[in-house]
């Protein structure tokens, strides 16, 4: 077996769990609105603000609709509100007049949504249409540096260099999972080698 599967195999062993930190359901409009305010926010900020935010603008055509300004005090709290509101308003008016109100699937349509650049994406296409994604987030580019995975701590070298490595079907979750890792064991300062459960696959600590 590869290393990249002894390691999927292994953060599946650790946490047979691994759901998203963003608690959108399966909804795909949900995801994508929280998948954008995340960004610079922690997943709870985005969960606290989202309860209040989807009673009030339940679809993408009453985000596409709401006033400037509304929009806006309903996700004051998650940082860079204003252009987060800029995008989630574009679009979803894109959404509506060209997807007919749906998230759409594909890669090139989800990057022409306003907002949207490939960790999203990923994210969509993996967590909601099963198509497989890596989301390149900070945990998984440094983790799998350091585990020999990938050569670069580079966003999009590493999705490159890891979407051959992980089984479609699986790269969802572990994505997942590498964030729970990187919370546990792998934390960007001081990571917890000496009792790390993926030591015996690691680079780093075999250097
Ligand atoms: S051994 Fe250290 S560097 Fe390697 S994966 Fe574990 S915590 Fe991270």
């Amino acid at each position: 077996m590869s290393k990249a599967l002894d390691i999927t195999n292994a953060l599946y062993t650790l946490y047979p769990e691994a759901p998203c930190g963003l608690h959108a359901g399966d909804d795909p409009y949900r995801l994508f609105v929280m998948a954008v305010l995340s960004a610079q926010c922690t997943d709870e900020r985005v969960n606290a603000v989202s309860v209040e935010l989807f009673k009030r603008f339940p679809t993408p055509l009453s985000m596409a609709e709401s006033e400037e300004g509304e929009l806006e005090k309903y996700i004051y709290t998650v940082g860079l509100y204003n252009s987060k509101a800029k995008s989630l308003r574009e679009a979803c008016r894109r959404i509506v007049d060209v997807y007919g109100g749906k998230i759409p699937s594909g890669m090139e349509d989800l990057l022409s949504l306003r907002g949207v650049g490939r960790k999203v994406a990923n994210l969509l296409r993996g967590d909601i249409f099963g198509l497989g994604g890596i989301v390149a987030d900070t945990h998984c580019i440094r983790i799998s540096v350091r585990l020999g995975l990938c050569s670069k701590k580079d966003p999009v070298t590493v999705e490159k260099e890891l979407t051959p490595l992980i089984p479609t079907q699986m790269q969802s979750g572990f994505c997942h999972r590498m964030v729970l890792f990187g919370r546990e064991y792998c934390t960007a300062r001081n990571p917890s080698c000496e009792i790390c459960p993926l030591k015996h696959l690691c680079d780093t600590a075999a250097n």
